[in-house]
C-alpha cells in the first residue's frame, strides 16, 4: 500500500523537505534532503523518520504501516 503523503513542507534553510504519512498508525516521515559535499556537487538523498528515531537512510520507501485499511 502506498503512504498517503501530506503537502511538502520546505525548511528554513531550504536544504531539506518533509512529508509525513497521513494514515492512522504509520505517520512516517520522508525527508528528501538536497546539499553539497566538500567540492560543491550537489547530493540528494532521503531520510525516513518514525518519531524521532530515523529507520532508513536511502534506497527504497518502506512499506506503509497504517492500521484497519484493505489493501
Ligand atoms: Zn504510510
Amino acid at each position: 500500500m502506498k503512504h498517503k503523503w501530506s503537502e511538502k513542507a520546505l525548511s528554513p534553510d531550504g536544504h531539506s523537505s518533509g512529508k509525513v504519512c497521513e494514515r492512522e498508525g504509520c505517520e512516517i516521515v520522508c525527508v528528501s534532503r538536497h546539499e553539497t559535499d566538500g567540492r560543491g556537487w550537489p547530493q540528494h538523498w532521503k531520510e525516513w523518520f518514525r518519531g524521532t528515531e530515523k529507520i532508513q537512510v536511502g534506497g527504497n520507501t518502506p512499506a506503509c504501516k497504517a492500521v484497519g485499511v484493505q489493501i
